[in-house]
């Protein structure tokens, strides 16, 4: 019989420190290649900084393209007043430069206002087509790209990033900075350099796909808890678990392959097949950061000394919110703001500031004031707030607190 060692279970493994090349010194890292990180690296670099934009995937765009969201959601409040301008109305025109979709005709110059009122700020979009917009736009802006490359580490001095680490095809390197932009969605950087988090595990299952009918392409969005309320007991998910990031993914297919039998029934027709599924997982809203401020729904129509932008709400008429720069930075980390989805926002707050829009809207004001902490050394939670707001609307970033305080209520 052969012998064998008994292996005792083990709860942890040290692993052994190691020498990195650091391969980059950045003033500004933006980390996550969405929207947000989009936005947070073209304002950085538009604004000085030598910046790098490190994404996982090989695509930009995150949710908006690799899980097919095709909608550009609102930039005005549904009462015919724009709220969003700046990167996000660029980056609007953008999602449509190589088509589908277009500028609604009442939104541009001249365009009639009183159809305002009837047809909001919004458009379709073709996923692929926005990407290759994204590319174009931050190459223009001088900002260094690296795609494929994770974000795995964080070497924080003194309540300072000093560098991330990274790892790619070449191995595991450091990068140096000035500044981070955590555009992760889910608050990795955040998280690892030991800022407050919170998570939700509300997410339902989804699938935003392209399927072929007799050759003709069908889009669909099955969901499962469908739209409304959660009901007790039913299986939603946390982005932030393993375990359910892989479950996600396999749910996922196995709902296009029930939309395949659904629409082979539904046409009568055998010549159904699923031509574009998400390549990335369909998480509303997985980890985000607890801020030196939390948006929070009550906070509709009310305005905030140091907003950095505006929203509307995506599902609604009425209703602005100012989107206070304290949502964007930690307590603990000097050089570290949020963008996007992974904002300090809590509950209702977190539903209406995850979407596109107010994405670009944090992307465009974290990356600003990113460039200036890099160039002075302040942390980021002291900026000169009306200073960076100046900055922000000679950059055509909307303010107003009158649009917010009379904007309709609920
Ligand atoms: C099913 C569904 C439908 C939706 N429908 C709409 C809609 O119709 N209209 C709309 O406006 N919004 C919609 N949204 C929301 C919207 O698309 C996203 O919330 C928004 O695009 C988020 O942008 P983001 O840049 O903050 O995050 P993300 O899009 O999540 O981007 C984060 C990026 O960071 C990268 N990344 C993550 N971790 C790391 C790391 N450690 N290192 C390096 N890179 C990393 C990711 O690969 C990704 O590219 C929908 C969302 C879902 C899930």
């Amino acid at each position: 019989m052969r012998w064998r060692r008994k292996v005792m279970p083990r709860k942890s493994i040290m692993e052994p420190a190691r020498r990195l090349p650091v391969t980059g010194e950045f003033d500004v890292l933006v980390a996550g290649g969405g929207v947000a990180g989009v936005s947070a690296a073209i304002a950085a670099a538009r604004n000085g900084a030598k910046t790098c934009l490190l994404e996982k995937e090989h695509v930009l765009g995150g949710l908006a393209t690799l899980a097919n969201v095709w909608v550009y959601l609102p930039l005005c409040d549904g009462y015919g007043h724009q709220v969003i301008g700046g990167l996000g109305e660029e980056l609007f025109k953008a999602s449509v430069k190589y088509g589908r979709g277009e500028v609604p005709s009442c939104w541009r110059r001249g365009g009639e206002k009183a159809q305002r009122l009837q047809h909001r700020y919004q458009t379709d979009f073709s996923p692929d087509s926005f990407a290759i917009s994204l590319d174009e736009i931050c190459l223009r802006a001088g900002v260094t790209l690296m795609f494929d490359t994770r974000v795995c580490s964080t070497i924080v001095r003194k309540g300072r990033i000093e560098a991330l680490i990274v790892e790619n095809k070449a191995g595991r390197s450091a990068l140096t900075c000035g500044a981070v932009v955590d555009a992760t969605g889910d608050a990795d950087v955040c998280h690892l350099a030991g800022e407050r988090t919170a998570w939700s595990d509300d997410n339902r299952k989804a699938c935003w796909s392209y399927f072929a009918v007799d050759g003709r392409l069908v889009r669909a969005h099955p969901q499962d808890p469908p739209v409304g309320k959660i009901p007790r007991g039913a299986r939603t998910y946390r982005g932030d678990i393993p375990e359910d990031v892989t479950e996600m993914n396999l749910e996922t297919r196995r709902m296009a392959l029930r939309m395949v039998k659904h629409l082979r029934h539904e046409h009568e027709t055998d010549d159904v097949s699923a031509v574009s599924l998400p390549a990335f997982p369909s998480f509303r809203m997985t980890r985000r950061l607890v801020g030196v401020a939390e948006l929070r729904g009550e906070h509709a129509r009310q305005w905030a000394s140091d907003a950095i932008g505006m929203t509307g709400v995506w599902y609604m008429k009425g209703p602005v919110y100012a989107i206070p720069w304290g949502c964007l930075v930690g307590r603990k980390t000097a050089n570290l703001a949020a963008a996007g989805r992974c904002i300090s926002a809590e509950g209702k707050a977190w539903d209406i500031t995850r979407v596109i829009p107010p994405g670009v809207v944090t992307g465009q004001a974290a990356g600003t004031g990113a460039a200036i902490a890099a160039g002075n050394g302040k942390a980021l939670a002291d900026l000169d707030v009306p200073a960076l707001q100046q900055q922000l609307k000679a950059q055509g970033v909307l303010l107003n607190r009158k649009l917010v305080e009379q904007s309709l209520e609920y």
